[in-house]
């Protein structure tokens, strides 16, 4: 779950997503040609985490969950690798991990593209957390496959972040973000910070009424870049010129100078969030498509033309 700023206006986004969901996608690549990101088989993913029932931070569920994402990546031939750590929480010290799956460039520049996986933790009734955690797993999972054996000069590096959501029910203080925090906090003091030209996040991304806004807390060059990439493949409609301001797993990457995007489709007042409804059937594998043929653009884009910073 990401944060809305109170600063930020939220339209009826359900009436403008079921308008804009009439529309078919349009499915194209970067080069114009037929769209790669293999959304159906990243949606089998999909149900497959969600078996796996609630995934909350420290659970054996997550757990298993982590287990099965980390053996999927191998089979690709990533460099897969665990960040492993313990996290206070109000809940007292809980084991998280991060994944990370490496796949080298002919550069050592890094753009890290980033997810959550795990799922809120609610006593009250089960949450599966199909989109809010599963789709952003599901998707960095499919983005693996389809790197695989392709030739790029930038070095990826794929990371599922634990802990992002809050362990108490409100999102305050540093009760939320743990993985990504932390994931700053050991990229520093390896030294490795500066190698991160970019850090594209992913989250809510199945949503079923996919409706993406630029996020007024990102990196505004690197929104850009992502906005024109969506735009030139035929996805304004997904992907509108409007603005929201979300707190999510890039802030403590903004915070620490990386340049962050957080690709989002997120309204809190649409009925799913954080509910028990929040379930496959709200989600969708065109979702995935749109979200998977972005980030690819994107990625494609910053290969031929690096910002730097
Ligand atoms: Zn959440």
């Amino acid at each position: 779950m990401p944060k809305p700023e109170r600063r930020t206006i939220w339209m009826s986004l359900a009436a403008f997503c079921l308008l804009i969901s009439a529309a078919a996608p349009q499915r194209l690549n970067a080069q114009g040609g037929a769209d790669s990101f293999n959304g159906e088989r990243a949606f089998a993913d999909l149900k497959h985490i969600v078996d796996y029932g609630p995934r909350p931070a420290g659970s054996p569920a997550l757990a298993e969950e982590r287990r099965w994402i980390e053996a999927q990546l191998k089979e690709t031939g990533a460099q897969v690798e665990e960040d492993a750590f313990t996290a206070s929480t109000p809940a007292g010290d809980l084991p998280m991990t991060n994944i990370l799956a490496k796949f080298p460039g002919t550069q050592s520049k890094i753009v890290m593209v980033t997810g959550h996986y795990d799922t809120k933790r609610f006593s009250d009734f089960r949450f599966v957390g199909a989109n809010d955690g599963g789709s952003s797993a599901a998707l960095l999972l499919e983005l693996a496959r389809e790197l695989k054996g392709r030739k790029h000069a930038l070095t990826y590096w794929l990371v599922f972040f634990d802990g992002e959501e809050a362990v108490r029910t409100e999102w305050e203080g540093d009760d939320n973000t743990y993985g990504s925090r932390h994931m700053v906090e050991k990229l520093t003091s390896d030294g490795m910070l500066g190698r991160i030209d970019a850090m594209i996040l992913v989250d809510m991304i199945g949503d079923s009424h996919l409706l993406v806004k630029r996020d007024t807390n990102s990196t505004q060059w690197l929104v850009d870049a992502v906005f024109n990439a969506a735009h030139r493949i035929g996805y304004k409609n997904y992907f509108p010129d409007e603005a929201a301001g979300v707190v999510d797993d890039h802030i403590p990457f903004v915070n620490a100078g990386v340049p962050s995007v957080d690709i989002i489709c997120f309204d809190p007042n649409d009925g799913y969030w954080h509910t028990a409804k929040d379930t496959l059937s709200h989600c969708s594998p065109e979702s995935l498509t749109i979200t998977g043929n972005v980030v690819l653009a994107t990625l494609a884009d910053l290969d031929i033309a690096p910002h730097g910073r």
